[in-house]
């Protein structure tokens, strides 16, 4: 069976930087899912100066999880947008937003199909986060050791500025391992409705990425 069935939900479940962005990437372009991160929204909101990014900035500057109320209502509204199938990464984070979610695809007769949880060791992630960098433009997620773009600064995809996340910054990235980890308990949730599959991250983007695929198909 394959997954890419139009109501199709996959969850992509670890901690920052353990490289769900770069794998969403591939995912939807193997796949043919909606990517649907909860961090970019919230960075959308705040770009725009609305009054869910006023709410949701200070939050995310300390590197702090946004109010599970402001985060649920927000993810809700995107997917009841939704016609196709989706592929949420960043969301959910806490086992209330997992359960707000069951039930409002339980609403839609839908159900979250299945949830990557991608793993890797602090040390490692601290590095990765450090080096990150982004396309202003189109989003491409690039590291300037592990995956460096063609030419610094620029994006291969597009020729869009790149430019590192606030939050990348050591006192905040420090605070968001401590902090955003999946808590055993949302990984409890989906390992006892049999949805897990657990993977190890810390290896290349593409061996990882063909075993995420795998889990797919
Ligand atoms: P997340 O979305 O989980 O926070 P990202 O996809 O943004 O993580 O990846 C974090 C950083 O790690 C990026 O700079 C990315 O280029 C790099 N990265 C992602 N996957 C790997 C990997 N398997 N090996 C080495 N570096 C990686
Ligand atoms: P990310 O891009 O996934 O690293 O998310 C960036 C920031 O957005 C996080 O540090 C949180 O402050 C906030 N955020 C993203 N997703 C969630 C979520 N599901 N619950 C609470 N806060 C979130």
């Amino acid at each position: 069976m394959t997954m890419a069935r139009t109501n199709t939900v996959i969850v992509l479940l670890g901690p920052p930087g353990a490289g769900k962005g770069t794998q969403a990437d591939r995912i939807k372009r193997e796949i043919g899912l909606t990517h649907v991160s909860t961090g970019d929204m919230f960075r959308d909101e705040v770009a725009r100066g609305t009054e869910l990014g006023l709410k949701a900035k200070a939050y995310m500057d300390r590197g702090d999880l946004v109010p599970d109320e402001v985060t649920i209502g927000m993810l809700l509204g995107r997917l009841a947008q939704q016609q196709g199938g989706i592929l949420l990464d960043g969301f959910p984070r806490t086992l209330e937003q997992a359960k707000a979610l069951d039930r409002a695809l339980e609403e839609r007769g839908s159900a979250v199909d299945r949830v990557l949880a991608i793993a890797v060791p602090d040390d490692e992630l601290l590095s990765r986060l450090s080096g990150r960098w982004l396309c202003r433009n189109c989003g491409a997620v690039y590291h300037e050791k592990n995956q460096p773009p063609k030419q610094a600064g620029k994006c291969d995809a597009c020729g869009g500025e790149l430019y590192q996340r606030d939050d990348d910054k050591r006192e905040a990235a420090v605070r968001r391992l401590e902090r955003q980890r999946p808590p055993d308990a949302l990984i409890g949730h989906y390992r006892s409705q049999g949805k897990l599959v657990e993977v190890d991250g810390q290896r290349s983007v593409d061996a990882v990425g063909d075993d995420l695929i795998a889990a797919l198909r």
